[in-house]
């Protein structure tokens, strides 16, 4: 076998593995790096965001609804048992001047290493924001009423008809708090500022609608409860003061950072917020001919497991057609 892989694929979310499944029945024989686990700002880990999950209810084909991780652990199984091969190793660095393109590599134990590829998917996902406060993961991880996405997890029945907080000021934060309502008794919105930074148009959903209610200049500086979330401590960001405010559910909607750093020198395009450019939509490709993007990484819009797994198999069919036209099968 060539050194050189026919394609390498980037991350090990729905949107890598959905990649791998077609490309390894494609006879592509991919290679995944599944990325070594890390906390940057949010959380990173081999699986995807999924990962940080316990109740996956709106993925089709799970009727009684699965664990996140062991959902991703069912991706990988099916990616591998069409051959495709893992490693763990994330990517530092790319150089997309050259072809075969080299991308560099470092293990969990800091171990560097090299990998040439003909085509490239990068599929590493967007991490959303966390307060990092010591309850929070622990709380997110056990389903203890902890969720950084309302679309996600506000339907579950612990939400029902309960006094929800949701932290954040942007038109994510409107969108997910007005979203709650839907099934909250009442949404609570707490914002660090006196003023939210979302569209007007957004904050009327918010300011008008009588299931929410806005907590301003205040932050949230612990999260209480041993097994589910009995209310956070707020904090008054002008007075100083303090006090626990009962709840039965958080949901942070302070932001995602796309996975992208590692690309800042590669002369790949980003939009302005740093996710991946796709320059010929539908398709998958990016701005250098070879290298296609899937899930999150190039979607700050949907952000859901069906959509990555979507553009993972859309990836995958792009990169098999690109390399076909090259003559390399
Ligand atoms: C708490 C929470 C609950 C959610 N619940 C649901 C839900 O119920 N239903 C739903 O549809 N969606 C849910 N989502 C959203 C869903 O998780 C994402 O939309 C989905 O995981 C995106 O898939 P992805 O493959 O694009 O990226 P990710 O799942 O983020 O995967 C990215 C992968 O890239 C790897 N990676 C990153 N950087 C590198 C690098 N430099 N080198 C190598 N590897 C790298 C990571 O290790 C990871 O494996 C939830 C999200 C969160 C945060």
């Amino acid at each position: 076998m060539s050194d050189i892989e026919k394609l390498v694929i980037i991350g090990s979310g729905p949107a890598g593995w959905t990649a791998a499944i077609y490309a390894a029945r494609a006879n592509l024989d991919p290679l995944v790096l599944e990325g070594v686990a890390k906390q940057e700002g949010g959380y990173v880990l081999p699986g995807g965001q999924l990962m940080l999950t316990t109740e996956v209810e709106n993925y089709p084909g799970y009727p009684e609804g699965v664990d996140g991780p062991k959902m991703m652990a069912d991706f990988k199984k099916q990616a591998e048992r069409f051959d495709t091969r893992v490693e763990s190793r994330d990517v530092v660095k790319c150089d997309f001047s050259q072809r075969p393109f080299v991308l560099e590599t470092k293990d969990s134990g800091g171990k560097e290493g090299t990998v040439t590829a003909h085509s490239v998917v990068i599929a590493t996902g967007a991490t959303a924001n966390w307060l990092n406060l010591e309850n929070e993961l622990r709380l997110a991880l056990s389903g203890g009423g902890v969720s950084a996405c309302a679309v996600c997890d506000g339907a579950l029945p612990a939400f029902r008809d309960q006094e929800l907080v949701v932290v954040g000021g942007g038109d994510t934060a409107m969108e997910e708090a007005s979203y709650l309502t839907k099934f909250a008794s009442m949404v609570h919105v707490v914002h660090r500022r006196d003023e939210f930074r979302a569209s007007k148009l957004m904050q009327k959903r918010i300011l008008e609608n009588p299931k929410a209610n806005v907590i301003w200049d205040t932050t949230v500086t612990d999260v209480l409860g041993d097994d589910t979330i009995t209310g956070v401590r707020l904090k008054n960001v002008k007075t100083g003061e303090e006090r626990d405010f009962p709840c039965k559910g958080l949901f942070l909607a302070i932001g995602h950072q796309p996975a992208t750093p590692f690309l800042e020198s590669c002369g790949i395009e980003l939009d302005e917020k740093r996710y991946l450019k796709l320059t010929n939509p539908p398709g998958m490709e990016t701005s250098i001919e070879g290298v296609f993007a899937a899930g999150d990484v190039a979607d700050a819009v949907y952000r859901q497991a069906v959509t990555a797994a979507g553009m993972g198999c859309q990836a995958a069919l792009d990169a098999e057609r690109w390399l076909g036209a090259q003559g390399i099968h």
